[in-house]
């Protein structure tokens, strides 16, 4: 064991605060990592303030690591010291059950382990601690390679952003005529736009921010709609293949299931607190179909990051200093977020 430190929530009511806790040492099969950046997903927040429920306390967020790896077990084949790497919203699952060996981890039967907030399942059956601290030990079989000639900050919200947002986009078949939607320029939205120009769909972007029309453009979008213009929304009835919905608070679905063309479906990534109520005559009509979807698995994770070094995709993002978390959190409540936080965990305190 090491001694790491990080930022922690002791309670849902509590600030994240720095925080003292021990790793294990590297195993055969694990990787050390040396933290660089951290991405903070709006889940961080869900789960630090325990929105979801079952969040346990200490609760340590932070699913979009990117580091170098300063030490490797002996089995470890694919990785070096000094590698660039990325960990997700993954560190292990039971890697046996049908939706593993189908590369579907984050459908494992047995519940993937998450990289905070999970039972440790291979480890003592600990609680995982997330990558707002200086190092991580993760097993090599869920540690991805990141491209290197693009900005390591920059890559690390595509480890949930970028992965959360291509699954979807991948499944059903974003690109060349294709109309896709996009509803909410947050973190995830923001790649969406991204991702699903670079596929070669006709993008189309949903926003509650005025503020935000002109960015949505120059990220990718061919047309930006504020979604509290009923004309506007009028006028795209009936016309989408596909709608991936980002949006992290209570808001009215049926009001985007009704721009979905015949048989196209609306797929769910925002996880409010709250249900959605559907109106199921709007699935009717069309034969509309709706769908959830859950970050991806490990293979296509590496497969959105070989995509993004090839197409120089990388997230827009403003990096933040560790002890400025709490202010993020609240500008992300806001919809204040342009478009990813990023953690600069230089400044991470060594000793707490
Ligand atoms: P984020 O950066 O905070 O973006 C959320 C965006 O939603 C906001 O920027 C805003 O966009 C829009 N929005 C917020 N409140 C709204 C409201 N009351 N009504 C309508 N629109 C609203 O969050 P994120 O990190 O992208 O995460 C988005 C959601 O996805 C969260 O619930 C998160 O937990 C979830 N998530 C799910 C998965 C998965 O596996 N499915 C993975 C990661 C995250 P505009 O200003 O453009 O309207
Ligand atoms: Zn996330
Ligand atoms: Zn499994």
């Amino acid at each position: 064991m090491f001694t790491c430190t990080g930022y922690a929530a002791t309670a849902a009511d509590r600030p994240l605060a720095p925080f003292t806790f021990e790793r294990r040492d590297t195993g055969p099969d694990d990787v050390r990592i040396d933290i660089l950046f951290c991405g903070v997903c709006h889940s961080d927040l869900h789960q630090a303030r325990n929105e979801w429920g079952g969040t346990t306390f200490p609760c340590l967020p932070g699913h979009e690591i990117v580091g170098h790896v300063v030490e490797t077990g002996e089995n470890v084949r694919k990785f070096q010291k000094g590698d660039m790497v990325g960990v997700g919203c993954m560190v292990d699952s039971c890697r046996e059950c049908e939706s593993c060996r189908e590369g579907l981890e984050q459908y494992c039967e047995e519940g993937f382990v998450g990289t905070y907030n999970g039972k440790d399942r291979r480890h003592g059956g600990d609680i995982t601690l997330g990558g707002y601290s200086r190092s991580i030990v993760t097993d090599q079989s869920f540690v991805l390679r990141m491209p290197v000639h693009l900005d390591p900050a920059a890559l690390a919200p595509l480890l949930c952003a970028g992965i959360t947002t291509w699954s979807p986009l991948k499944r059903w078949n974003a690109g060349p005529g294709k109309r896709v939607g996009v509803v909410g320029l947050g973190g995830l939205g923001h790649m969406a736009v991204k991702l699903a120009r670079a596929l070669g769909a006709e993008v189309a972007l949903f926003t509650t921010s005025e503020s935000k029309i002109a960015d949505g453009l120059r990220l990718g979008a061919h047309e930006v709609i504020l979604s509290k213009d009923d004309d506007a929304m009028q006028k795209h009835k009936n016309s989408f293949d596909l709608i991936i919905d980002a949006v992290s608070a209570k808001h009215d679905i049926n009001a985007y299931l009704s721009l979905l063309r015949r048989d196209g479906t609306l797929v769910q990534v925002g996880l409010p607190n709250e249900p959605l109520p559907v109106a199921v005559s709007g699935l009717l009509r069309k034969r509309r179909n709706f769908s959830g979807s859950l970050i991806g698995g490990i293979a296509e994770t590496q497969e959105m990051l070989d995509f993004c070094g090839k197409h120089n995709i990388t997230s827009d993002i403003e990096m933040i200093r560790m002890d400025e978390i709490e202010t993020a959190y609240e500008r992300m409540l806001r919809s204040d977020v342009r478009y990813r936080f990023v953690i600069d965990m230089a400044t991470m305190p060594e000793k707490i």
